[in-house]
């Protein structure tokens, strides 16, 4: 069995689309990224990428390349799923926190849940979406940014 964990973050601003978990939702401000900004997606991917000892996002889909401009993150997770495999590990299960100030992601959960496990070949039993604020504390509490983290366990194919 192999542990993997993956953090991100994005800076906030008005008048960006607001991408999580592969749900786009309704808020005041999205995120600035070279992708669609999915920190959620992210982490997953850095997880999966990270219990398989096989280097991180930045490496596989650098963020300097047109072919990931405005990438659908769900598809880049999708793909660093294909990647651990390859190298012999296959995916149990994903637990992941968005931590953002507003809007509240309640009603979205289910969605991120289904689309991360559809990219990840998992039942969504298998995948844990919980949501947290900054508790107004510092930029993720002002609504200036979001962060997100994943853990993931993989096991020998
Ligand atoms: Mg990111």
């Amino acid at each position: 069995m192999r542990i993997g964990q993956g953090w991100d973050t994005h800076r906030l601003e008005k008048g960006y689309k607001l991408v999580i978990g592969g749900e786009e939702i309704p808020s005041e401000k999205g995120c600035i990224a070279h992708s669609d900004g999915d920190a959620l997606a992210h982490a997953v991917t850095d997880a999966v990428l990270g219990a398989a000892a096989a280097g991180d996002i930045g490496t596989h889909f650098p963020d300097n390349k047109a072919e990931w401009k405005n990438a659908d993150s769900i598809k880049i997770l999708a793909e660093a799923v294909k990647i651990a495999e390859n190298t012999g590990f296959k995916l149990i299960n994903i637990d992941s926190t968005v931590i953002l100030e507003k809007p509240k992601l309640k009603q979205y959960i289910t969605a991120m849940r289904t689309n991360i496990a559809e990219a990840a070949g998992l039942s969504v039993k298998d995948v844990s979406v919980k949501a947290k604020t900054g508790e107004g504390m510092g930029d993720i509490g002002a609504g200036n940014a979001i962060a997100a983290q994943a853990a993931v366990l993989m096991e020998k194919i």
